[in-house]
């Protein structure tokens, strides 16, 4: 393992632009459950029942009772060292941009910049009717929220069935277009679009280097570097490494 975190530091060493896409399960260290796991939130909210947009628009309410739990989670969560070891990175100059599927504002929080968030961020809610939007701190714990004219507000994160945020897509695909190396961190790469990204980068002819606790769909066909371990370990030992070779010159 540690020849192939070596050929990793290298390899982003050399690179000339590296970008990071993120998943759950960079965050799962941090106390947040990948939502697929067993016990996850999917394994007792239905998908189809709490997490698609017209369930919300149907009955806000009732996704709310799931919402309530997410966003407790989520609040009392911290960044973990493969957060701040990605942070690490972009400080050396050596990872250029961050494109997360996760809502959890861990990266930022970690003190990462250029964050593409791909699936919006739980710390914004957003009124369906007006578009007025307010702070997730401004309510009241356990109250379902509630816009200034009257409707329930919704987190400002992509339910499915709704698009991604204006301009992620795009932007997301230039930069894996450009890039040397692409850091896949904790995502099954199964939820589309996102899951596209890795190929995008790779028919650009960038290295993929994945780290994951198990091999994934991208781990045969697309990796070059597969990393097996939790994200925490694996990130801070890959920082450790890029930081000896860049000390080195
Ligand atoms: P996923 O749940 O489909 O897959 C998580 C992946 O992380 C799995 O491949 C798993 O093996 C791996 N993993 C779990 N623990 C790990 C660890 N400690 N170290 C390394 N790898 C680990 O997640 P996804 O691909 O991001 O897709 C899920 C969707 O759910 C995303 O759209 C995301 O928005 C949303 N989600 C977000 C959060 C969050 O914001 N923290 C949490 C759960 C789900």
């Amino acid at each position: 393992m540690q020849e192939e975190i070596k050929k990793a530091a290298e390899i982003i060493c050399q690179a000339r632009k590296t970008v990071a896409l993120t998943g759950a399960g960079i965050s799962v260290e941090s106390g947040i459950p990948d939502f697929r796991s067993a016990g996850g939130l999917w394994e007792r909210f239905d998908p189809m029942e709490y997490g698609t947009i017209q369930a919300f628009r149907t009955d806000p309410e009732k996704v709310w009772t799931m919402l309530h739990e997410m966003s407790a989670v989520m609040k009392k969560a911290q960044p973990n060292p493969a957060h701040k070891g990605l942070a690490r990175l972009q400080k050396m100059g050596k990872l250029h941009n961050i494109i997360t599927q996760n809502i959890d504002d861990l990266h930022q929080a970690a003190g990462a910049t250029d964050v593409i968030e791909f699936h919006g961020n739980c710390k914004t809610l957003v009124c369906l009717a007006c578009d007025q939007r307010l702070g997730a701190e401004e309510i009241e714990e356990g109250l379902t929220p509630r816009c200034a004219c009257g409707t329930i507000l919704k987190p400002n994160v992509i339910f499915f069935g709704e698009p991604i945020p204006s301009g992620a897509l795009p932007e997301a695909y230039a930069l894996v277009s450009s890039c040397h190396v692409l850091l896949v961190v904790g995502t099954s790469a199964e939820v589309t679009p996102a899951s596209t990204i890795p190929y995008t980068a790779k028919m650009a002819k960038a290295k993929i280097v994945e780290i994951n606790l198990m091999p994934t769909v991208l781990t045969e066909s697309l990796t070059d570097i597969f990393l097996q371990g939790k994200a925490s370990e694996i990130v801070t030992k890959l920082v450790h490494e890029v930081e000896r070779m860049v000390s080195r010159g």
